[in-house]
């Protein structure tokens, strides 16, 4: 991940002087090294944009350290940059609801790696103390509900599924997705989960359906949070994808999988700033440990580094 994007950029700053002032045609040369590098690692053009000539000012502005030699200033600067378009020097954790349970909803599309963070997300939740519930409103899919049961098992963690057939209290609605979500709100209610995980259904590609139903179990569980997850390979198309969710669904923060393949980085580069919606975590392979809080400035570290 970001391995061709750091390089660039090493190399870029290998070219700078050590020594002396920074010319303004020494500071375009690098800034248009940086901008090709960032556009070959995918990131989006209007994000490329803002972040070269952000760059550009304040290499040339007069708010320089006598401490730092003019390569090691332009470092810092992009490092700054970097660490303010991935979101800021925090990272945001999860809001939790002050009444019980707080209500976590996952959409993105299908293969983006929802029902592997929902196991990733209520092992997290479980080594922090809390009992999470596992809902199963992906219907879609054959073979979500399973995979999600897997999952689950994995993580110790109870999971709410259709069961068709079983009549009683632990009747469980079947074929509607949005009583399936709703339901499961309600046993981890009765039954004392304080964290409700919903694995929703998604699409290969974004459709006005697959918006109308998260759309519509958003509205009918008032979720916490609305995590969007997206698939860190996915390139360009990252932005579109991000917004036709941020409009269809709106969502509260993002989480970037698969940051552990060859990916250039441009969607996690991007997708923060364009939506202004935080990237909360980061999932980093298969298994269920492969999962960490997102922080930009150790992000912007792996980059420089
Ligand atoms: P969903 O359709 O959004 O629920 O996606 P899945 O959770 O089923 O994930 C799709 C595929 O991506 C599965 O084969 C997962 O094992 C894999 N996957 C999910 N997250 C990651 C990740 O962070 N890294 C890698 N390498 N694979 C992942």
């Amino acid at each position: 991940m970001f391995a061709t994007l750091s390089d660039r950029l090493t190399s870029t700053f290998k070219n700078l002087r050590t020594r002396g002032r920074l010319s303004e045609a020494d500071i375009d040369a690098t800034v248009r090294e940086i901008r090709r590098a960032l556009l070959d690692a995918d990131v989006a053009v209007p994000v490329v944009r803002e972040f070269t000539a952000a760059v550009r000012e304040r290499a040339l502005s007069a708010e320089v350290s006598e401490a730092l030699n003019p390569a090691q200033q332009v470092v810092k600067i992009v490092n700054e940059e970097l660490v303010s378009i991935l979101g800021g020097d925090q990272a945001r954790g999860l809001t939790f609801a002050k009444t019980a349970p707080t209500v976590i909803m996952l959409a993105g599309l299908q293969g983006a790696g929802k029902t592997t963070l929902a196991g990733k997300l209520a092992k997290h939740l479980k080594d922090q103390g809390h009992t999470p519930l596992l809902v199963a409103a992906d219907l879609q899919r054959p073979n979500a509900v399973t995979q999600l049961k897997v999952v689950g098992e994995r993580a110790g963690a109870t999971v709410y599924a259709p069961h068709p057939g079983v009549a009683g209290e632990d009747e469980v609605p079947t074929g509607d997705p949005v009583a399936v979500a709703v339901g499961g709100v309600a046993t981890a209610r009765s039954r004392q989960h304080d964290v409700v995980i919903i694995d929703t259904a998604g699409r290969l590609g974004v459709d006005a359906e697959l918006m109308a139903q998260a759309r519509e179990i958003r509205e009918a569980t008032q979720p916490d949070e609305v995590l969007f997850v997206i698939d860190a390979m996915i390139g360009q198309d990252a932005v579109a994808t991000a917004s036709a969710f941020l409009e269809g669904v709106d969502f509260t923060g993002v989480v970037m999988s698969k940051l552990d393949g060859d990916a250039r980085g441009g969607a996690a580069l991007s997708v923060a700033r364009v939506t202004g919606r935080p990237i909360l975590f980061a999932s980093t392979g298969e298994k269920l440990e492969d999962f960490e809080p997102f922080h930009p400035d150790r992000m912007a570290s792996r980059i420089l580094d």
